[in-house]
């Protein structure tokens, strides 16, 4: 009897997976969707209304158009992508795809009642994955029926750009959950990185302390904004300032995954930033509504 080589049976973990399902359709979810549709996946892309999927649709449509003129792909590929991805608002959908990432708001409550349909409308041996920047995968997995078929799947914003995805491991989670996550984050030309289930995982444990400093460092007026930037940017080598990028992550998820350190670790120095909090209260979330730490309405 011969064995295949390991590759051969490494590239086997995922092949049953063809179509997927992308629940929300913001910031991450558009681009969760524009990435599997441009590996090929059929993406089944939900919202909670239509005029959220048309939107999610249309972001995909302008970025997949943009690709395109960077990376010279010919002129029928992007609509042939997008043609891949399907919209609607019912979970439903989720009956014939093997894998589901969730990409909602970031909110424990919401999560759970996503998953607690998705485990009732999902194939028995699909995956359940969530993009979550710091909610306890072990605690949306046990939810489900399935906690050893639960895993997060955290991409990186923009995701088209970023070549990270982190996978986090609930207590659950099994190994062929997690083989068949890093096979597949590979299939979509990504880096996968094992993680296991802490509040914040790596990224944001390390990340949103640093922007929530940043804040502290505006509030008592050590330096403007742009200062701020400059110093991490030119001074750090970062590509771009805390207050940008907490401008372009959202300021309401910035906060969620800084009440989520807190709570979790309870240590005082994961303290929302006040001023955090006053911004989010505004509804000044960032790039999103146009204004946050910067201005983002046009000329
Ligand atoms: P977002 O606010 O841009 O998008 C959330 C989407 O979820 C919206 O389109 C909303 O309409 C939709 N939604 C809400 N309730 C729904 C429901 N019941 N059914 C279907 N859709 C629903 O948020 P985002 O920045 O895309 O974040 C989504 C997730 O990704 C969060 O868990 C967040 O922590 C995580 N994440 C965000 C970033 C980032 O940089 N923004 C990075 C990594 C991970």
């Amino acid at each position: 009897m011969t064995t295949a080589p390991a590759t051969e049976l490494a590239a086997t973990k995922s092949a049953h997976i063809k179509k997927v399902a992308v629940v929300g359709g913001g910031t991450m979810g558009n681009g969760i969707a524009q990435v599997f549709a441009s590996s090929g996946f059929d993406v089944e892309l939900v919202d909670a209304r239509p005029e959220f999927v048309e939107k999610a649709l249309a972001t995909i449509d302008k970025n997949l158009d943009r690709v395109a003129k960077k990376q010279g792909w010919d002129e029928a590929r992007p609509k042939s992508v997008l043609a891949r991805i399907h919209g609607g608002t019912t979970l439903d959908i989720a009956r014939e795809c093997s894998l589901i990432v969730e990409a909602v708001t970031e909110s424990f409550e919401l999560k759970k009642q996503i998953f607690t349909t998705l485990d009732t409308v999902a194939p028995a041996d699909a995956i359940l994955a969530s993009n979550t920047s710091s909610i306890s995968i072990t605690e949306i997995a046990a939810v489900t029926k399935r906690p050893t078929q639960v895993i997060g799947m955290h991409f990186m914003n923009p995701v088209p750009v970023m070549g990270l995805v982190e996978i986090i491991r609930g207590l659950a989670t099994s190994d062929a959950t997690y083989a068949t996550t890093e096979e597949l984050s590979k299939r979509l030309g990504k880096t996968p990185v094992e993680v296991n289930d802490y509040p914040g995982f790596v990224s944001n444990r390390i990340l949103m302390p640093m922007i929530n400093e940043a804040c502290f460092a505006l509030m008592e007026g050590v330096a403007s904004k742009e200062a701020i930037d400059t110093v991490m940017k030119l001074g750090m080598n970062h590509p771009m300032g805390p207050l940008q990028l907490a401008d372009l992550i959202g300021l309401d998820t910035c906060l969620s995954i800084m009440n989520v350190l807190h709570d979790g670790l309870g240590d005082s120095k994961y303290r929302p930033c006040p001023l955090l909090r006053k911004m989010v209260a505004a509804g000044w979330l960032g790039r999103k509504t146009g204004r946050g730490f910067y201005d983002y309405t046009p000329a």
